[in-house]
C-alpha cells in the first residue's frame, strides 16, 4: 500500500510503498476511512530535533483516524469485520492505573507502551495509508449510527482535545461566565461548538484570519475578535473589566500566552493546548490571583465516547475538507498557509 511518511526530523513527508499490515494476536487492522491533517504534524515536520521526543521517524503520518474493521487478530472478539470505528489515538501500556481508566495520554509506564506518549502517526505508522494496524481492540470505539468515518476522524483529536480541556473547566463555565478561544482552526472551531453544546458560557473567539472568525460566528461564538494589540483590552471591556473565566489557547506562542494570562479573570483557567513553543512567566504579580495555568494533552477514551455521542446527536459537527491520499501534501501546505476552514481530512 501507499503511505505518507515522515522520513526524518525537519523533513517534508514522502510517499513510500509498504507491505499491507496484518494483525497479530489481539491486534486489529482498520481500512482507513478518514485521517485528519493536524497542525501537530506541521510541528513534527519542522520543529523537533533528534532526541526531543521519545520516538523517531520514519513513520506514517495521521494520528486522527476512523475507518472500518478490516482484519482481526487471534482472540479479538470486541469488534466485528466491517464495523465502523473511531481509533482512540494515544496508545499507553494498557495496565497502569491511568490506562485502566482510559487516560492513556498520561500512561505511567510509558516504557511498556508501543511508543511512549505516542501512537499511530506519532512514532508508529498512522492513518495516511489504506490500512492502519491498531495494537489492541481497546483503542477502537464503535461509531454510533449516523456517524461516518470521514466525520468521526477529526473528532478523535480536533474534537477530543478541546473537549478534554473544556470538560475539566466545566465548573467555571456557569451561566454568566465567559470563555475565550484563541485560534479557530481544526481544534478551535470544535472548541466553539463544544462550549456551546455543553456549557452556558459566552464565547469570545480570537484569530488572525478573517475567514476563521466568520467560521467562529457561524459555529455560535458570541464575539469574534481579530488578534491584535487591543485583543486583551477588548476582552476586558466585553467582560465588564473582569476578564475571561476560561481561556483556551490553541496557538501557544509567546504572544498568545501573554494575551491569555492578561485576559484571564481572577480564579480563572488558562489552558495551553497549542504547541507553538511559547512561554509565560508565572510569579506573584504576573498572573491573576488564583488563576490556574495548565497544559492539556489530547483526551481520555471515555471522553471520546462522549464526543462521538455529541456528534451523532448533531450537537457538534466538524467542518471537513476532504483530500485524496495523493493530495495529502497539498492538504498540509494549505494548512500551513492558513487556508483550511475547520479540518482537512485525507480519504485514502
Ligand atoms: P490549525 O492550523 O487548524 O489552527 C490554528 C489557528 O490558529 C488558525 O486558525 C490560525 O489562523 C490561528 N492563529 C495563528 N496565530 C494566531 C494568533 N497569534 N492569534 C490568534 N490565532 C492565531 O491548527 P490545529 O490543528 O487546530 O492545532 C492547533 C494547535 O494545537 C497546534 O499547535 C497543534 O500542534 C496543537 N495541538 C495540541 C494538542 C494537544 O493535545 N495539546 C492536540 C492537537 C493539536
Ligand atoms: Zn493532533
Ligand atoms: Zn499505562
Amino acid at each position: 500500500m501507499r503511505a505518507l511518511q515522515l522520513p526524518g526530523w525537519k523533513s517534508d513527508p514522502v510517499f513510500v510503498e509498504l507491505e499491507d499490515p496484518h494483525p497479530g494476536p489481539g491486534e486489529v487492522v482498520i481500512r482507513v476511512g478518514g485521517a485528519g491533517a493536524c497542525h501537530s504534524d506541521l510541528h513534527l515536520m519542522h520543529d523537533f530535533d533528534a532526541g526531543v521526543l521519545p520516538w523517531a521517524p520514519p513513520f506514517t503520518l495521521g494520528h486522527e483516524n476512523a475507518g472500518w474493521v478490516h482484519e482481526l487478530g487471534a482472540g479479538v472478539t470486541e469488534v466485528q469485520l466491517g464495523q465502523a470505528v473511531a481509533v482512540y489515538g494515544p496508545w499507553g501500556c494498557g495496565a497502569c492505573s491511568r490506562c485502566r481508566v482510559g487516560i492513556e495520554t498520561y500512561c505511567e509506564n510509558p516504557a511498556a507502551a508501543p511508543a511512549p506518549g505516542g501512537g499511530g502517526g506519532l512514532g508508529l505508522d498512522g492513518g495516511m495509508a489504506e490500512y492502519l494496524l491498531v495494537p489492541s481492540a481497546r483503542h477502537l470505539v464503535p461509531l454510533p449510527p449516523g456517524l461516518e468515518p470521514v466525520t468521526a476522524a477529526p473528532l478523535t483529536d480536533a474534537g477530543l482535545t478541546p473537549y478534554h480541556a473544556i470538560r475539566r473547566s466545566w465548573p467555571k463555565l456557569a451561566p454568566g461566565s465567559t470563555a475565550v478561544v484563541i485560534g479557530v482552526g481544526g481544534l478551535g472551531h470544535l472548541a466553539v461548538q463544544i462550549l456551546k453544546a455543553t456549557t452556558a458560557a459566552r464565547v469570545i473567539a480570537v484569530d488572525v484570519r478573517g475567514d476563521a472568525l466568520a467560521v467562529a460566528i457561524e459555529e455560535g461564538a458570541d464575539e469574534a475578535l481579530t488578534a491584535d494589540d487591543r485583543t486583551v483590552e477588548t476582552i476586558r471591556s466585553l467582560t465588564g473589566g473582569h476578564g475571561a473565566d476560561v481561556v483556551l489557547d490553541f496557538v501557544g506562542s509567546d504572544v498568545t500566552l501573554q494575551q491569555s494570562a492578561a485576559a484571564a479573570r481572577m480564579m480563572g483557567d488558562i489552558t495551553i493546548v497549542g504547541i507553538a513553543g511559547g512561554s509565560i512567566p508565572v510569579s506573584f504579580f504576573s498572573v491573576p490571583y488564583e488563576a490556574s495555568i495548565q497544559t492539556t494533552y489530547w483526551g481520555t477514551r471515555p471522553e471520546l465516547v462522549e464526543v462521538l455521542d455529541l456528534a451523532a446527536r448533531g450537537l457538534i459537527r466538524p467542518r471537513v475538507t476532504t483530500f485524496p491520499l495523493a493530495d495529502a501534501g497539498k492538504a498540509y501546505d494549505e494548512l500551513a498557509q492558513g487556508r483550511i476552514q475547520g479540518r482537512a481530512v485525507i480519504v485514502p
